[in-house]
């Protein structure tokens, strides 16, 4: 079966077609700029890449575009439309309405939009790229995959804040945890590994990106996770502040003369590791950056890792034990110094590391030492290949 994956943002749309029974992506690709200009990247698996340059009004031109190069007699990858028997959507916010992935009809749609004003910059754009999706395949089934829904099965006590209960009734103010794709995809893997994929089982996922959350997954089922009502809460990240005390945003617009929004703003887009060292979100530049001197991209770094292992550290409380931890995703995967600065905080659980297979990059590894209480490892995430697997498993 093919599997169409879409991403669709606000002005961007991301895609992979799959083949699900290799599980190989036949093809790859990016529209940018949707709605001011237009910008299609196309990579054919074992083919040239494609940059175009062309007019994106809105989502159903940049899906018409995709589908375009997808069947063109060059560039081409399938002969017609009939090869795609799938589409899986990529959506951020199910609400409490959705703690599965769920083929998509009228009422699903509208049940999507209900949950808009919990994630009005995402799940808006969500819709749109269905809707185009629909218009230019009407027959073919499609799934949507949610990034909140693997983190449905969290207890009430880890998933209330400590506001008045109305607001937790009437607004549906709680924490929803996001990235549930990845830490869904990881855990799984991680549990076939250590081999616990049905008995007993107490694991920690670390997803570091750009965008970072830490989950805690006891027997399969996400039972704490470090992102909130928003995606703002938890970890430091790449440009996010994580968590902090909520009276700084009146003292901030106080001292600036911002708005709220303004406020939120600074916490999403200029703060984080890019704000505390003034260099960049990206951990690499922080390294050299690091390496040459520079104090507070060191301390960028430092407050990263300690962030994360504090909430590692109220994870294995939360559960009483860990067997196992991954790392996974942009940093996760590539930066091993993050990878031992982290670990080098979990003594106390008996975690030793093997430094010489944490120098590996990228791919699949036990990073912790035969003797280590706690099993480490690296496995990278895959969210397109996710989304393909849950849409096989309601439409195949
Ligand atoms: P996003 O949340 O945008 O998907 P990623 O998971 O790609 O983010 O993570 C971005 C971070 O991962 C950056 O800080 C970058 O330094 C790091 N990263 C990504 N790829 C590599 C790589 N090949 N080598 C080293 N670091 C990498």
């Amino acid at each position: 079966m093919n599997v169409f994956v879409v991403n669709c943002g606000s002005s961007s749309l991301k895609y992979q077609l799959i083949n699900s029974d290799t599980e190989e992506v036949i093809a790859k690709g990016l529209c940018e700029r949707i709605g001011i200009d237009g910008r299609l990247t196309h990579k054919p698996t074992g083919k040239e890449q494609v940059v175009k340059e062309v007019a994106m009004p809105d989502h159903k031109s940049a899906v018409s575009y995709v589908l375009e190069e997808l069947t063109d007699p060059t560039a081409g990858v399938i002969k017609d439309l009939s090869e795609i028997d799938a589409v899986g959507h990529r959506i951020v916010h199910g609400g409490e309405k959705f703690a599965q992935s769920v083929v998509i009809t009228d009422d699903v749609m509208k049940a999507i939009e209900e949950c808009n004003d919990l994630a009005p910059l995402h799940n808006p754009a969500n819709l749109i790229g269905i809707s185009a999706c629909k218009a230019l395949m009407p027959e073919v089934p499609m799934v949507a995959v949610f990034d909140t829904a693997f983190h449905q099965t969290m207890p009430k006590k880890a998933y209330l804040y400590g506001l008045p209960y109305e607001y937790y009734e009437d607004y549906k103010i709680r924490k929803y945890g996001f990235h549930g794709t990845s830490h869904s995809f990881v855990s799984k893997r991680l549990l076939q590994i250590i081999g616990k994929e049905n008995g007993d089982s107490k694991v920690i996922i670390c997803h570091l990106g750009n965008g970072s959350s830490i989950t805690a997954v006891q027997n399969g089922k996400s039972v704490d996770t470090s992102m909130g009502f928003t995606p703002l809460d938890g970890l430091i990240m790449g440009t996010r502040s994580g968590s902090i005390d909520p009276a700084v945003v009146q003292y901030i617009a106080g001292k600036k003369d911002y708005t709220i929004d303004e406020v939120l703003n600074v916490l999403n887009k200029q703060s984080g590791v890019e704000g505390i060292s003034g260099v960049s979100s990206d951990f690499r530049d922080l390294d050299a950056a690091s390496m040459e001197g520079n104090e507070r991209a060191t301390v960028a770094l430092d407050m990263f890792a300690y962030r994360a292992a504090q909430y590692i550290g109220s994870y294995v409380a939360a559960m009483n034990g860990v067997d196992a931890i991954a790392f996974t995703a942009g940093i996760g995967e590539n930066n091993f110094k993050v990878r031992k600065a982290i670990c080098d905080y979990l003594g106390y659980l008996g975690i030793t590391i093997d430094e010489q297979a944490n120098a590996v990059r990228g791919e699949e590894i036990r990073l912790s030492t035969e003797d280590s209480k706690v099993a480490v490892y690296v496995i990278p995430t895959n969210e397109e290949l996710a989304i393909a697997r849950e849409t096989v498993a309601l439409v195949g």
